[in-house]
């Protein structure tokens, strides 16, 4: 595996079908499916490992972010991965004032509203690194719905010429969806974390029954703030728009955001 810090150390051979996996590090089996399945799928796989700070609001998590570089790389080369591209802040930011992706809408529901600009470092950081990598195909996990329709958005908005693939969410063996926040989590909140699993599943197997479905989701909202979640948001959402709705019709998903102690959390169940 070739480890490339610049931009200038990819040397891609643009003959191949190369996959993409952006990352932030802290690799654990929801990165690694990702790779497994760019690896299996194409002739070349490029992950990218760099915690983008345009994409942490003031007060979030970019410095402890968890780091460990010599774990991954041992890791993403585990699964076969052929080139993992570090680059620091200044190779993806060299200018202070640098062009920003918006994408309108979308950005800014739930996490948009309490992540103000999130989005934009998101879209921005993918955008950049697709203009870098150009690959055939990149690969996303659908743990963060959000962050996957803005991607779905700007890939079109702006006809970037790659394919979009999305992995299911893998959770640990009780349910809690794997994160690399989860690390941040104390003995307590990490036995009380699967309970956002186990309520999106019950709801799930109840709103399809239930007259007035707003009341489920009332009542689960009551039991996770119980737990001691500070909930920013669960919902029954339009699976392409993010609107809420009141009846599961068509595709939709219910969606979770909130923190337990000092670690904020996200999960969703699609419909
Ligand atoms: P991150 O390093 O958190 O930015 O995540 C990199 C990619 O891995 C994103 O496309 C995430 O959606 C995906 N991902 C993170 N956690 C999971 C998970 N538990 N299951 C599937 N994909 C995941």
């Amino acid at each position: 595996m070739i480890v490339a810090k610049a931009v200038k150390d990819l040397q891609l051979d643009r003959s191949k079908r190369i996959g993409f996996v952006p990352t932030m590090g802290a690799f654990h089996e929801g990165h690694l499916c990702l790779m497994r399945t760019s690896v299996a799928e194409n002739d070349l796989t490029v992950v990218s490992l760099f915690v983008n700070p345009t994409q942490f609001g003031k007060g979030e998590d970019f410095e402890k972010y968890p780091r460990d570089l010599d774990r991954d790389l041992e890791l993403a080369k585990s699964v076969g991965v052929d080139i993992l591209f570090t680059p620091d802040t200044h190779e993806m930011y060299p200018r202070d004032e640098a062009t920003r992706v918006v994408v309108p809408a979308i950005s800014e529901r739930w996490d948009g509203q309490f992540r103000p600009g999130h989005f934009d470092g998101v879209a921005t950081i993918v955008c950049k690194l697709f203009n870098i990598i150009r690959p055939s195909v990149a690969y996303f996990g659908w743990k963060d719905l959000q962050q996957c329709l803005v991607i779905i958005a700007m890939v079109e908005d702006l006809n970037l010429p790659t394919e979009l693939s999305f992995q299911d969410t893998i959770r640990e063996s009780d349910g809690l969806a794997r994160s690399s926040r989860n690390v941040y989590l104390s003995k307590e909140e990490r036995s009380v974390a699967p309970l956002i699993y186990q309520e999106l599943l019950a709801l799930k197997a109840n709103l399809s029954q239930e007259q007035d479905p707003r009341g489920k989701v009332e009542s689960a909202a009551k039991k996770l703030t119980s737990a001691g979640f500070h909930i920013d948001y669960l919902a029954l959402v339009d699976m392409n728009t993010l609107a809420p709705i009141d009846v599961p019709h068509g595709k939709c998903a219910l969606i979770f955001a909130g923190r337990i102690g000092a670690t904020r959390l996200i999960d969703n169940i699609r419909l």
